[in-house]
């Protein structure tokens, strides 16, 4: 609450948490003692008694995430108030063997802390978060697109023991949702949808502020929700998924550009521009691809009951006013409740970097709020 709220006083504390306080007092003390909180002067003067403000030392600890993806692995470390401290970008992961892989990590976490000079004991953990095969439960890594691992690497525990740090792994689109909501400030509300399209396509809500994982840690997979029961087979063995019809890997394959040589990322990314500038052809591609994302974010309105779906990674960084607008029509026209709450739609902060911030941000809230 006083990283959301903060600067706020014991007493606002105390009506916002609904704890005594008397319990406010107590555990105020224990986070000034620890230094995760300071104090902030005091309130403006409205007549009555003016009082301690208190907030988030924002620099007293800091989290670095990593997302993998084949084309590129994102290094970003943030602070307790969600700032960015420091981000890099390295060689994607195609093709490294496991053990090849876990070598990199290792070597350019470390030149990334050398780089920003932060001192070891200030770093909570690392959050490693891919689109790939996860279990979050055990903290492996089975591959990611195009890079299939044949077993499991236990990347959590090899990785933690040869940094001496704590690490999560996790979905790129469940760190994305956890991100969205320790900078979404105390406005966030706690039951929400995040899409996040990458290569492929990926949901996570949160209840509660609790992220929803499910028995393996692989719910919100809603790029294989069928929207052509006899469509083409997916790669994943259900037919005409959403993914197919509208993540980047499609759009790009569906496009002549004549250009070669770009990576899907960069040949979505032109295509984007070309339909933000006006091209018609470009324009009803993304349209088409926003039309049956906004299908797919009805469902998941439907299923989740929810107040606000956002919309990040990469894949919105461009034309995310398009997707935006198609999925906010189709929301108040088609959803379920719809009459009885909205479900406001909006881009994320940063579509961009959301999984690396959101990996840095749930290593953050797992030290600040353990119950997730
Ligand atoms: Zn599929």
């Amino acid at each position: 609450v006083i990283r959301a709220a903060g600067p706020v006083s014991r007493v606002e504390l105390a009506r916002l948490s609904s704890l005594t306080p008397a319990s406010v007092s107590n555990i105020v003390r224990v986070l000034l003692e620890s230094g995760l909180v300071e104090e902030a002067g005091q309130s403006p003067s409205t007549g009555g008694k003016r009082r301690t403000m208190l907030r988030i030392t924002a620099n007293a600890r800091c989290g670095i995430g990593i997302h993998v993806e084949s084309d590129q692995i994102i290094y970003a470390m943030t602070n307790m108030a969600g700032g960015l401290i420091g981000r890099q970008r390295r060689q994607g992961a195609a093709g490294l063997a496991p053990e090849a892989l876990l070598d990199r990590l290792c070597r350019e976490v470390d030149e990334f802390i050398g780089h920003l000079g932060i001192l070891r004991g200030a770093i909570v953990g690392v959050g490693v978060v891919s689109s790939g095969s996860i279990d979050y439960y055990r903290g492996t890594l089975g591959g990611f697109v195009g890079n299939s691992f044949g077993s499991s690497l236990p990347l959590r525990d090899q990785l933690s023991a040869a940094l001496g740090l704590p690490v999560v792994i996790d979905r790129d689109s469940t760190a994305a949702a956890v991100g969205e909501f320790w900078g979404g400030g105390y406005d966030q509300p706690p039951t929400f949808s995040c899409i996040y399209m990458g290569d492929g396509i990926g949901s996570a809500t949160v209840y509660e502020g609790v992220p929803v994982r499910g028995a393996s840690s692989n719910a919100g997979e809603i790029g294989h929700v069928s929207l052509d029961r006899d469509g083409e087979q997916c790669y994943c063995g259900n037919r005409g998924c959403l993914e197919q019809l509208a993540a980047p890997r499609a759009l790009v394959s569906q496009n002549d550009s004549g250009v070669t040589g770009l990576s899907t990322a960069q040949a979505f990314d032109s295509i984007a521009r070309q339909a933000v500038h006006g091209d018609a052809a470009a324009e009803s591609l993304i349209r088409e691809s926003a039309r049956s994302l906004a299908a797919g974010a009805v469902t998941l309105a439907n299923m989740a009951d929810i107040d606000l779906i956002v919309l990040a990674g990469p894949g919105f960084a461009i034309a995310g006013a398009i997707y935006v607008t198609e999925i906010r029509e189709a929301i108040a026209e088609r959803a379920f409740a719809r009459s009885v709450h909205p479900t406001e739609v909006r881009l994320a902060t940063n579509p961009r970097d959301s999984a690396a911030l959101g990996a840095s941000a749930l290593v953050l809230q797992q030290l600040l709020a353990p119950r997730i």
